[in-house]
C-alpha cells in the first residue's frame, strides 16, 4: 500500500512543535508495523531542513504547471535514524524561511506550491499514492487539487485522502488569497459556514475521505463552541464522525535508560538515580543544590494556547510553598515578557529561557519533578506523555488529549499517573498544584506515582496499528478490523 505522508515539518529535520514529531516518527512507525507499507514522507525544503544540507541527495529535477505558471521544482532525499524524508524546494520555497511566519498569508503561497508539487513529485515519479494522508492546513490543498484537479486523471482518480487535524484554530486565515491564482476553488459544502470556505482546512475537511484529529477527546471537544473555533456547527452536522486517533511518541528518542544528553541515564529499577540529573539540572540553572525543594518546569511554545499566564498566576499564589520553577520556551513577545518579570521578581527560584533547546528539554524532563501543562486546550500534548516517561510527574488541565492520558492522583489515590485540575482556570491549576506539592513531600507515594507513570505505553505501537487499520479501510472497504480498532 503506497501511502504519500504530507506535512510542513518533520523531527529531526525540522521541527517546531508536536507536528514535527508526528511528522518524523510515525510514518516510521507504520513502516515497522507492516513492511507491506511503502510510507513516503515530503515536506518542504525550508527552516533548519536546509542547512548543513550535504546529506541531502538530489532525486529529480521537475516542472509544476499551475495557471500562475510554470515552477522549476527540485526534489531531495535524506536519511534520518529511521528511514528515508523527502524534502520538495525550488520556486515559492525558500531555503532560508522560517517553517510557520506570523500569518498564514505570508506562508500561504509556499504550502500551496509544497502541495501542489508533491503530487507532481509522484507523477513524475511513476509512484502513484494509494493514498495522501496531509497534517493541517499547510498540506490541506492537496487534497483540493487531488479531487478537483487529478480526479478525473485515471493515475490518480482512485486515490483516497485522510485529513489530521492537529490543531484546529490554526485553519489557513489569510491564504485564501492565492487559491485562485492556482487554480483551486473554495469550498462549496454548504455545512461548512461561508467565512471558513476559502481557507485550506475547509478545502482539506470538504475533500477528504476521512478527517481524524490527534486524541478521542478532542474529537469530541471540537463539537462544542468551547473549542471548536466557530467551526463546531459543522462537526455536529457532518455525516462522518472525525476519528480520534492519539498521538504516541518516539520511543527511541525518548527513553531516560539510553538518553545521550541525561548525565545519568535511569529506568524504573532506579529511579532515585534521577537525583543525580536533578542536581546537574539545578546547577544549570544557576540554582543552588537541593533535591527536596520540588523543581517544576515548563516546556513549549509560549502562547496563550499553552496556559502561560495560567501557571504564572497558580504559582504566584503559591508564594509561601517551597518549590521552584523552570519555563523553556519561545513565542509570544508580550507572554515571553511576562515570563521574564515573573523571572525577575522570584530570582531565587524562577528561571525562563526562551529559546529553542533540545538537550535542555531533556535534562528538564529527566531532572525536574513536575511538568506544567496548564493548556486551554490540547488537540494532543506531547509534553505530558514524555514527562510521564521520564518520571516527570505532569499537572495539567482537564482537556483534550491530556484527559486522554492522565489518570488524576488526586481523584484515584494509589492508581494516578499525575495530576488534572478539577477546572482549567487559574484556581484549579493552583489547587492541582499545591495537591502534587503536599503529595511530593511523600517519597514513597511519589515514588509509585512516578512508576506507574512512567509504566504507561505511549509508544506509536497502538496507535500506529490504529492508522493502518484508518488506511487499509479506504483502499479495502471490506477489512474486517478497520472499524472495530478507530476510537472516535
Ligand atoms: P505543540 O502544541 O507545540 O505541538 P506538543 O506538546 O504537542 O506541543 O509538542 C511540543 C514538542 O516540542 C515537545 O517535543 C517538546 O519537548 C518540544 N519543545 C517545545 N518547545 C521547546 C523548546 N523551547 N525547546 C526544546 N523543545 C521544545
Amino acid at each position: 500500500m503506497r501511502v504519500l505522508f504530507l506535512a510542513a515539518e518533520a523531527a529531526p529535520i525540522v521541527k517546531v512543535g508536536g507536528l514535527g514529531d508526528v511528522a518524523g516518527s510515525l510514518p516510521f512507525a507504520l513502516g515497522r508495523l507492516d513492511p507491506q507499507l511503502d510510507i513516503r514522507l515530503v515536506i518542504p525544503l525550508h527552516g533548519e531542513g536546509s542547512r548543513g544540507n550535504s546529506g541531502l541527495r538530489m532525486v529529480r529535477e521537475f516542472q509544476l504547471r499551475t495557471p500562475a505558471g510554470r515552477h522549476q521544482m527540485v526534489a531531495w532525499a535524506t536519511i534520518i535514524p529511521d528511514g528515508e524524508v523527502y524534502l520538495i524546494g525550488g520556486d515559492g520555497i525558500k531555503n532560508e524561511s522560517p517553517v510557520y511566519q506570523s500569518n498564514a498569508a505570508a506562508d500561504a503561497e509556499k504550502y500551496c506550491i509544497f502541495s501542489l508539487a508533491a503530487l507532481a513529485f509522484c507523477l513524475e515519479e511513476g509512484w502513484v499514492p494509494e493514498i495522501i494522508h496531509a497534517h493541517d492546513w499547510h498540506t490541506a490543498f492537496a487534497l483540493k487539487a487531488l479531487r478537483d484537479v487529478h480526479g478525473s486523471n485515471p493515475k490518480m482518480g482512485n486515490t483516497k485522502s485522510i485529513l489530521t487535524i492537529h490543531n484546529l484554530p490554526y485553519q489557513g486565515q489569510g491564504a485564501e488569497g492565492v487559491l485562485s491564482r492556482f487554480g483551486l476553488k473554495e469550498a462549496t459544502d454548504p455545512i461548512l459556514p461561508e467565512w471558513s470556505r476559502g481557507f485550506p482546512l475547509s478545502l482539506g475537511l470538504e475533500s477528504a475521505d476521512v478527517v481524524t484529529t490527534v486524541s478521542p477527546q478532542y474529537a469530541r471537544e471540537i463539537q462544542t463552541k468551547t473549542f471548536g473555533a466557530g467551526l463546531d456547527g459543522y462537526f455536529n452536522r457532518r455525516q462522518q464522525p472525525v476519528v480520534g486517533i492519539l498521538n504516541g511518541i518516539d520511543y527511541e528518542e525518548w527513553n531516560p535508560a539510553s538518553d545521550v544528553a541525561l548525565m545519568r541515564k535511569y529506568d524504573l529499577q532506579c529511579i532515585p538515580d534521577r537525583r543525580e540529573n536533578k542536581l546537574q539540572l539545578q546547577q544549570e540553572l544557576g540554582f543552588g543544590a537541593n533535591s527536596s525543594i520540588p523543581l517544576l518546569a515548563m516546556i513549549g511554545r509560549v502562547d496563550a494556547q499553552k496556559g502561560v499566564g495560567t501557571a504564572i498566576s497558580a504559582l504566584r499564589g503559591l508564594k509561601d510553598a517551597p518549590w521552584r520553577a523552570v519555563f523553556l520556551g519561545t513565542g509570544d513577545p508580550s507572554l515571553e515578557e511576562e515570563l521574564n518579570a515573573f523571572a525577575a521578581e522570584n530570582p531565587m527560584r524562577v528561571r525562563a529561557l526562551l529559546k529553542y533547546d533540545r538537550d535542555l528539554a531533556h535534562h528538564i524532563y529527566g531532572g525536574a519533578d513536575m511538568l506544567l501543562v496548564p493548556s486551554r486546550y490540547e488537540p494532543c500534548g506531547l509534553t505530558q506523555m514524555i514527562g510521564m516517561r521520564y518520571g516527570c510527574i505532569p499537572i495539567a488541565t482537564p482537556v483534550g488529549g491530556l484527559v486522554d492520558t492522565i489518570l488524576d492522583e488526586a481523584s484515584n489515590p494509589g492508581r494516578g499517573t499525575g495530576f488534572l485540575a478539577a477546572s482549567g482556570d487559574d484556581a484549579g491549576v493552583r489547587s492541582a498544584v499545591q495537591t502534587a506539592l503536599a503529595l511530593f513531600r511523600s517519597r514513597a507515594k511519589w515514588r509509585k506515582l512516578q512508576e506507574r507513570a512512567m509504566r504507561q505505553d505511549f509508544s506509536w505501537q497502538r496507535s500506529a496499528a490504529d492508522y493502518r487499520a484508518l488506511y487499509l479501510s479506504l483502499i479495502a472497504p471490506g477489512y474486517p478490523e478497520a472499524g472495530n480498532r478507530v476510537h472516535s
